[in-house]
């Protein structure tokens, strides 16, 4: 141990570069390019106050190191902590298909180019090219939704929760809101059923029980003050077993002869039905329109595979309104959103969606399917590590999950690379991956780092190989 002398700290504080001859380093020079003069000066400073506080501890110990380079080292590294805190594309390796926290879902090619070489410049947004005179704003996707849902007509909010608080507002506002106890539901964290209706300045009014409601308690419940009949698709939990529901035509005619709105939040938004993806329970969104349901709301980016948006589609008189509220001005979509959208719908119409929408695709992918990616990765991955490697893979049988807040039910069946390494440990290995470039996220189950490659495009393999090869 050293002995402890002032002096020595005194010596390593005069020792410290200043700001400016931090700022004079390659690193230095690479932030002020970057970020500007006066972010690169925030950032020496900082580096520079820490710095002071480890040489005060460490009680001088410091002044056998190069300082310059240092504060330098320490410079990059704020700098790439710094960068790693904004938008950048990553590899979902988790088989999470509507993976919130991972952007939902990822656009179809169609929708990227819409985005990018149509919305991205100047743009058609409220211009009509055949009258040379203001068009309307969003007009194509919303007849698309017409189109593909049998609605009236259709706007577009900037997601399904702002959808609910603004129909609920508009035509509930003051008045009551009655609403099965088996639907006043949470979906992630912010979203709740009973607390969007508060907010909106509905009067709750619950019916039925958890398990069962009966049309008989919807129609109890109605009186003078009532506005709204509301449905919610429970979404991310079901109730099995003893249950029951009015059906919606039922409860559409409950609601004319009560003169209320009938109002469903489907949530997921299925425009076509998804059976043959496993998605049998998902409520699709014609159907309840056929149905009688005056409007419904819907996300764009669960099981549509949008940009993120609330689809309201109803009838005429009541998307009018909701046009014409000032609301909508607080509440409507970018240019950008519309591009997304309409190239999405476009492929609901033209009936390639399960060919072309990324979430469509990864959520029909079959147990073979899987299996024959798996093998091929697999493969790659034997020819590219040495035998006597200390990173090993294994195929297992596991089960990739959809996400979003949809069909908890379902479990997809799929085949899962188990990476585990010698003298590496799991979680190392998942930060290491996620520290590549691009970042590989990946799911840690017990003492394996598991890859699921349902969510990976096959234009990602080569550099998720990439990744995988340098753990060894
Ligand atoms: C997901 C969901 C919402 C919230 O949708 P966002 O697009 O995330 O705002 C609202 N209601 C239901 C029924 C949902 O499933």
């Amino acid at each position: 141990m050293p002995r402890s002398s002032p002096s020595n700290t005194n010596i390593a504080l005069r020792n410290l570069p200043s700001v400016d001859q931090l700022l004079a380093t390659e690193i230095g020079r690479d932030i002020a390019a970057a970020a500007g003069e006066g972010h690169a000066v925030k950032l020496a400073r900082l580096v520079l106050s820490e710095l002071r506080a480890v040489i005060r501890a460490d009680e001088g110990a410091a002044i056998k190191r190069d300082l310059r380079a240092v504060g330098a080292a320490d410079l990059e590294k704020a700098w790439t902590a710094e960068k790693l805190g904004g938008m950048h594309r990553v590899i979902n390796a988790t088989g999470v298909v509507i993976h919130t926290n991972l952007g939902r879902a990822p656009l179809s090619d169609a929708a990227r180019r819409a985005v990018s070489d149509e919305a991205a410049g100047y743009c058609t947004l409220e211009y009509d090219l055949a009258t040379g005179k203001r068009g309307r704003r969003g007009g194509r996707a919303e007849d698309l939704i017409i189109e593909l849902t049998g609605a009236e007509d259709a706007l577009f909010v900037n997601n399904c929760a702002a959808a609910a608080f603004f129909v609920l507002t508009v035509f509930a506002g003051g008045g009551e809101v009655v609403i099965s106890r088996g639907e006043l539901v949470e979906i992630g964290g912010d979203f709740r059923v009973p607390d969007v209706l508060s907010q909106s300045g509905a009067i709750l009014r619950e019916v039925g029980t958890t398990n069962r409601t009966k049309l008989a308690d919807y129609q109890r419940a109605i009186n003078k003050n009532t506005r709204v009949i509301l449905r919610v698709h429970p979404s991310n939990y079901r109730i099995v077993g003893f249950t029951a529901m009015p059906s919606l035509s039922e409860m559409a005619a409950l609601s004319r002869k009560s003169k209320v709105l009938f109002y469903e939040d489907i949530g997921s938004g299925a425009v076509i039905d998804l059976a043959n993806a496993g998605l049998a329970d998902e409520p699709v969104v014609s159907h309840s329109i056929a149905a009688g349901v005056d409007v419904v709301s819907f996300s764009g980016d669960k099981l549509l595979g949008g940009p993120q948006a609330g689809i309201i589609a109803g009838r005429k008189s009541i998307i009018e309104k909701l046009r014409k509220h000032p609301l909508y001005r607080a509440l409507r979509v970018s240019k950008m959103v519309y591009a997304g959208l309409e190239a999405t719908l476009e492929a609901f119409r033209r009936g390639s969606a399960f060919a072309e929408v990324p979430v469509l695709q990864m959520l029909a992918l079959s147990p073979d399917e899987m299996a024959q990616r798996v093998e091929r990765f697999a493969a790659r991955l034997r020819k590219e590590l040495s035998e006597i490697c200390d990173l090993k893979s294994d195929i297992l049988d596991g089960t990739s999950a959809i996400g979003g807040g949809a069909a908890p039910a379902v479990e997809l069946k799929t085949k899962l690379i188990a990476l585990s390494h010698r003298s590496v440990s799991t979680t190392q290995l998942e930060e290491r991956l996620r520290n590549s470039s691009p970042p590989v996220i990946v799911r840690i189950a017990g003492d394996k780092a598991l890859i699921d490659l349902r969510t990976v495009s096959s234009h990602e393999i080569d550099e998720l190989i990439a990744a995988v090869v340098a753990l060894a």
